[in-house]
């Protein structure tokens, strides 16, 4: 006894959702999932780029989430509230697809939730008022196809603190962010049209959600950049050209293409 032989029950938890992992195609439609994101991750996704590899520890933290989610739609199912849960929903317009985490119904109203598993770290910032407006952008557009369907129909996001199962529900009004999310399908349409990829973001490579992007080597490797003016975009579907030999290439090349620079910001404000 005492000896462990070399095994670890992380080991074979890590083997296990490794080989869970569903390999998706990516390149059909863009994700709700997605919204309020990096335009060029949402491009470079659907291109077909390959993301980087996820960590042992990621897997582990999207686990968790999945186990939350499962469990409210458990218990919201057992108490008699849930009406609809993980319904697939797409609109056309835009290509856009997802799904949806719960519609329950009280009396007789109807709500939807999009629920966000967080750190209890989380909880302090909510207080203080930051909401997280790709999460209301998701949340929103869930809400605008489904809203035919339930009626009359409110938009919750669910916030559940992983640590101690705290939660934080806070509802959002369509009309407010409306033009917001016309704006942002506007453009990574006009990208998708032209198959070019947006720019990067003004805070590359060190702001939040490039730290935590999952296209960030594609973002990086794929496109050398070319004075202030323009950038070479050339994809490769399903891989990344390195940067040494994007640079041999010539015009005639490939799939190779020539976009303005211009910021996402700035695109955004074009359309608005
Ligand atoms: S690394 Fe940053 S700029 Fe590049 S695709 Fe990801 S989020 Fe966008």
């Amino acid at each position: 006894m005492g000896e462990n032989n070399g095994f670890s029950l992380i080991g074979v938890i890590d083997e296990y959702l490794e080989e869970q992992r569903e390999e998706r195609d990516r390149t059909k439609y863009f994700y709700i999932s997605d919204m309020g994101k990096c335009l060029r991750m949402r491009i470079l996704k659907r291109m077909g780029y390959q993301p980087d590899p996820l960590t042992p520890r990621l897997r582990r933290i999207f686990a968790v989430g999945e186990m939350h989610h499962a469990f409210i739609q458990e218990l919201l199912e057992k108490k008699g509230y849930l009406v609809e849960k993980e319904g697939e929903v797409y609109w056309e317009d835009f290509e856009l697809k997802g799904r949806f985490d719960a519609v329950i119904k009280v009396e007789d109203k109807y709500i939807l939730y999009d629920i966000k598993s967080v750190h209890s770290r989380k909880f302090h910032y909510l207080e203080n008022g930051e909401k997280d407006s790709h999460y209301i952008k998701q949340l929103l557009v869930y809400y605008k196809l489904l809203r035919s369907k339930y009626q009359p129909l409110e938009a919750r996001l669910l916030y559940v603190s992983k640590d101690d199962l705290c939660i934080a529900e806070y509802g959002f009004s369509y009309n407010k962010y409306e033009m917001n999310i016309y704006s942002e399908l506007d453009a990574l349409r006009h990208w998708w049209k032209r198959q070019e990829l947006p720019p990067r973001k003004d805070d590359f490579p060190n702001g939040w959600e490039c730290k935590f992007c999952f296209y960030k080597t594609a973002c990086k490797n794929s496109i050398p950049q070319e004075e202030n003016i323009t950038e070479q975009i050339t994809k490769q579907k399903g891989g990344i050209i390195q940067p040494d030999k994007l640079n041999k290439m010539t015009s005639a090349t490939k799939g190779e293409k020539v976009a303005k620079v211009t910021s996402q910001s700035s695109w955004f404000q074009k359309i608005a």
